[in-house]
């Protein structure tokens, strides 16, 4: 709309140029053809105000009338020019037919809002009325531009009618600016509202995700007391500490221990990922030699791979002295995250094949730990999802137990420690996890 608005107000200097230059004594006056196209070039100039006034306030235009408008005048015009009419023939025409889309203009200009435009709307309004003006005082002294009496004033008449242009220009101009102006402030008002609604909206989810947060850790720490005695007494009772149990019995017995140990996994799980969305997870970094951390996971590792525990195979391919293999890390918590990648290698991967631990050099600041499979692999669109808390990437329905939580919190953890983790995977092919541990302190990247 205001785009449109203002090309045709572009339009109104343009043509009354036309008009200036073919009103200019430049021009042979003698030929009165070039004189009508100057007429007509003041007349559309005028018209073309009016529609982009229409345009300004958005109202519909009727242009089969501003045709036939323009048409009428055109044949007027080939009428006056067929019998040589006199200059204030020919200008009574002009005047009568520019007054029409002048008043009209004023009349719309009239509409717009003060509260928007008053001052802009006015100045243009008054200087819009000002050709008005003078075509009064043409019309006053019947168009008798010949008349010596009349010389200075009709001079100064037609200046007056040249500044009224340019002031209505310059009026075209603000009231441009105008419109820009209150739709930039419109806008911001817009922003403002839509931000205030946004921080609400902030504010309301990180409430209900502390309450969560809260909620998680009050329950797993009540779940934790009674799991504790479940998971004592049926070791009690599956050690034979009260008497010999039968075999149905001891079926059962393992079926409630194993059950426990499983909750008690999860609800720790649930606990880890609570305290660190509150921050108040530990980590206790210290200078550790990555071959006896991984040679004091192992005996968990296999325990996890189970029965055929020589399915988990070591690749180590860093030196064993002391100093060239310090890393600086929390222990537990990189166990943790090895367990995980083991656990979820034995989950996810073909129960016939080798799990595989590999450790590397990576490169300066970096050594690598990854446990590779040889299972079902993740597919593509699931790699956005691996990291996402209870997101399980695909194996909702599957009975693989689990609830999404563990490679969540390996990351969170690792990336506490200053290091990464990322995977490889093919569908049908298996799956390769990793962390690169930091190394010793010396060599620590600075926290970004
Ligand atoms: P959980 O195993 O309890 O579901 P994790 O956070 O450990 O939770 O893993 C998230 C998801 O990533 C798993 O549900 C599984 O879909 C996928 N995933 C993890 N490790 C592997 C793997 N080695 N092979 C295939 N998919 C895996």
């Amino acid at each position: 709309k205001d785009i449109d608005g203002i090309i045709w107000w572009c339009a109104f200097p343009l043509f009354r140029l036309v008009y200036s230059v073919i009103g200019s004594d430049s021009v042979n006056y003698e030929d009165q053809f070039f004189i009508y196209v100057g007429n007509l070039a003041a007349v559309l100039s005028d018209t073309f105000l009016l529609i982009g006034c229409l345009k300004f306030i958005g109202q519909p235009i009727n242009w089969k009338l501003i045709g036939g408008y323009l048409i009428l005048f055109v044949l007027i015009c080939c009428y006056k020019y067929s019998i040589n009419a006199e200059l204030p023939e020919r200008t009574k025409l002009v005047v009568v037919f520019d007054l029409i889309p002048i008043i009209s203009s004023i009349m719309v200009l009239f509409r717009l809002p003060n509260t928007k435009y008053a001052l802009e709307k006015y100045f243009t309004i008054f200087w819009v009325s000002m050709q008005i003006a003078v075509f009064s005082f043409w019309i006053l002294i019947n168009f008798e531009f010949n008349n010596r009496d009349y010389g200075i004033y009709i001079l100064f008449s037609l200046t007056f009618i040249y500044v009224s242009h340019i002031f209505t220009t310059v009026g075209l101009i603000i009231l441009t600016i105008a419109r820009r102006r209150s739709q930039l402030r419109e806008e911001s008002r817009d922003h403002k509202l839509l931000e205030e609604e946004l921080e609400k909206t902030l504010r309301k989810a990180q409430d209900a995700n502390d309450e969560k947060t809260k909620f998680l850790t009050n329950m797993s720490h009540e779940l934790r007391t009674p799991l504790n005695a479940i998971i004592g007494f049926s070791e009690s009772l599956k050690l034979s500490y009260y008497g010999e149990l039968n075999p149905k019995q001891r079926e059962y017995v393992d079926n409630i221990h194993g059950g426990g140990e499983l909750l008690l996994k999860l609800i720790t799980d649930l606990l880890d990922l609570s305290s660190i969305e509150e921050g108040k997870m530990d980590i206790l970094l210290e200078e550790v030699n990555l071959n006896l951390l991984i040679e004091k996971t192992l005996p968990l590792l296999r325990e996890i791979v189970g029965a055929e525990s020589d399915r988990l195979k070591i690749h180590n391919e860093i030196s064993d002295s002391k100093k060239s293999c310090a890393v600086y890390i929390d222990q537990i918590r990189t166990k943790q995250i090895l367990i995980n990648f083991v656990s979820n290698a034995v989950k996810y991967g073909n129960p016939d094949s080798d799990v595989i631990l590999t450790i590397s050099d990576h490169d300066e600041h970096y050594f690598r730990v990854s446990v590779k499979d040889s299972g079902r692999g993740i597919a593509p669109e699931q790699y956005e999802n691996i990291f996402k808390p209870f997101n399980r990437a695909g194996n909702e329905k599957s009975n693989i137990e689990g609830i999404g939580v563990g490679l969540s919190i390996a990351r969170k953890l690792i990336h506490e420690m200053q290091g990464n983790i990322d995977f490889i995977s093919t569908v049908g092919e298996g799956s390769e996890f990793w962390i690169d541990i930091p190394k010793s302190k010396q060599h620590q990247l600075p926290i970004s």
